[in-house]
């Protein structure tokens, strides 16, 4: 699901988005200076937006700040990146406009992305840039919404009332929102931790995230814990990323000891786990499930599915 209907651009930018963090980070670490470099463009980031303490917070608060990009490109194909930069720093002063820019990045095919503070800044910047320079063009990369889990619900409801359910039994956690913001779709029911059970995956909106995150929520007679879930897409057959079992071309492999079987039948469970992915990527740490929150290649590929969904 994680991955339907992303592009080459999603994830370029994804990797984009990735790359700067990193450099945010070290600059943070080692220097703890409020810029950053990208591109040549030095960047003055604000000082409470940095992770500073990022060791305490969750992978998923982490990852899953706010950006609001957008992309520009020349309706001439000569143009290269530095022209469009060119052209866009000529003609929109963000000074006298007091647009916040976060960062600026240039990507495959002479486009380049602005990331703005807030979706008024990048509102205000799209607006002056099509008023002003009138051979480029500006659009909003398409994001997808973010998803909950509901754990442990037992499975007597149909996904139209489990919507329902959400909203009108528990209104105070969700009040003040308009209707487009209350939209809560089912996109998949899970196994549980025990037979009676099931956990539901919810698509909703970045608003509704925001609210019911890390809640308890009345569901029918039930009181069940909402958490965030991941947006990223794990093979069950072989552990990889960003595909399904149902289309996987490659070999069985145990997400518990990595050997060639599958991971329900796994015969080693008594022995320390061994990660298949970081085994591939040649990292130090590699004993823990490929499965794992934990492992360092799952937290790279859910960084990136996470940086295309829109969270308020
Ligand atoms: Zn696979
Ligand atoms: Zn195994
Ligand atoms: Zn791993």
């Amino acid at each position: 699901m994680a991955f339907q209907g992303n592009t080459g651009l999603g994830t370029e930018l994804a990797i984009t988005e990735i790359k700067d963090k990193i450099n945010e980070l070290q600059n943070i670490h080692k220097f703890n200076i409020p810029t950053v470099e990208a591109n040549n463009q030095t960047i003055q980031t604000e000082p409470a937006r940095r992770p500073t303490q990022s060791n305490t917070k969750s992978n998923a608060e982490v990852t899953s700040t706010p950006r609001y990009a957008m992309i520009v490109e020349s309706i001439d194909p000569r143009s290269t990146c530095e022209d469009i930069l060119k052209q866009v720093k000529k003609d929109v002063d963000p000074v006298e406009l007091g647009i916040r820019v976060n960062k600026i990045a240039k990507l495959k095919n002479q486009r380049v992305v602005i990331n703005c503070d807030s979706q008024q800044d990048r509102h205000l910047l799209k607006t002056a840039i099509r008023d002003t320079c009138d051979r480029l063009t500006v659009s909003t990369p398409a994001t997808k919404n973010p998803q909950l889990r509901l754990v442990g619900v037992i499975n007597d409801l149909d996904d139209v009332k489990l919507a329902k359910a959400i909203t009108s039994q528990n209104r105070s956690l969700i009040e003040g929102l308009t209707e487009d913001q209350k939209a809560v779709k089912v996109i998949r029911r899970a196994k549980g931790r025990t037979r009676e059970v099931i956990n539901v995956i919810l698509e909703v909106s970045p608003q509704i995230w925001n609210n019911l995150k890390n809640q308890k929520l009345r569901i029918g007679y039930q009181v069940v814990s909402c958490a965030d879930q991941s947006p990223l897409t794990q093979c069950y057959k072989c552990l990889s990323f960003n595909h399904k079992a149902k289309d996987c071309r490659n070999s069985l492999c145990c997400g518990y000891c990595a050997e060639g079987h599958d991971t329900r039948e796994c015969q080693n469970r008594n022995s320390v786990p061994k990660c298949c992915n970081c085994i591939k990527a040649k990292r130090n740490d590699i004993l823990h499930p490929a499965y794992s929150p934990e492992c360092q290649e799952w937290q790279k590929w859910d960084s990136i599915a996470r940086s295309s969904v829109s969270c308020c």
